[in-house]
């Protein structure tokens, strides 16, 4: 059983998809407030939080952001406005996935499981840590060390290091890391996947302009090589 906390402040939206999700078998704990939602993620884990931006105590970006220093669990969040600054913010804030409202159960549905998978497949990708140089990848532990200092990385700057590490020496297309770790298929040229890397580069101790491990193919993607 999979536990969802909702936030929608809403009342009649909130019992909608609370019914939704309980429908398809989820333990759901519904509340109306960042402040409520920050409360209880502080205190429980859930594995995943569906969080409507249109709240009455805060902004849902700041929601969102104060939610992340708490803990890493997949987010959702639900927005009313379906523009593209919007929607790249709040993945830059750390959400995993949106919704714009409104959106039918099936469409939930679908965007929670994708998020699950997602989350899951990087968790059962369980294997040896990887090394490339002195970075050490421990897929278990979600840890990252750089020559042995561990390296506190936010779960989607860990899931991007993991996932060109897994591939190391190979050049990884922009789509293919858009499409698989933030599920924007179709996209390109995406600053959500610059932001990331630049936060992972600057953990990293390197610059675009020299780098040791992320490597910039231009017009293409991205490699992760060890230091020469
Ligand atoms: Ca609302």
């Amino acid at each position: 059983m999979v536990s969802v906390l909702l936030v929608e402040d809403d009342p009649v939206v909130r019992s909608a998809v609370t019914r939704a999700l309980t429908g398809l078998g989820h333990a759901v704990l519904p509340v109306g407030t960042a402040l409520e939602a920050l409360r209880e993620v502080a205190g429980a884990r859930f594995d995943l939080v569906v969080l409507d931006l249109g709240l009455p105590d805060m902004d849902g970006a700041d929601a969102l952001r104060m939610m992340r220093g708490v803990c890493d669990v997949p987010v959702i969040v639900a927005t009313a406005r379906d523009d593209e600054a919007e929607i790249v913010r709040l993945l830059n804030a750390g959400a995993d996935d949106y919704l714009v409202k409104p959106f039918s159960s099936e469409h939930l549905a679908a965007r929670l499981s994708a998020v699950l998978r997602r989350a899951r497949a990087v968790e059962a990708s369980s294997t040896a840590p990887l090394r490339i140089g002195e970075l050490t990848i421990d897929l278990d532990r979600r840890e990252a060390r750089l020559a042995g200092r561990e390296v506190h990385l936010t779960r989607k700057e860990f899931d991007l290091l993991a996932y060109l590490a897994a591939r190391a020496g190979k050049v990884v297309p922009r789509a293919e890391l858009l499409a698989n770790l933030w599920n924007l298929p179709g996209r390109h040229d995406d600053q959500t996947l610059d932001v990331h890397l630049s936060w992972l580069r600057r953990k990293l101790g390197e610059r675009a302009a020299q780098p040791r491990y992320l490597h910039t193919v231009r017009g293409v993607g991205f490699k992760l090589t060890a230091a020469e």
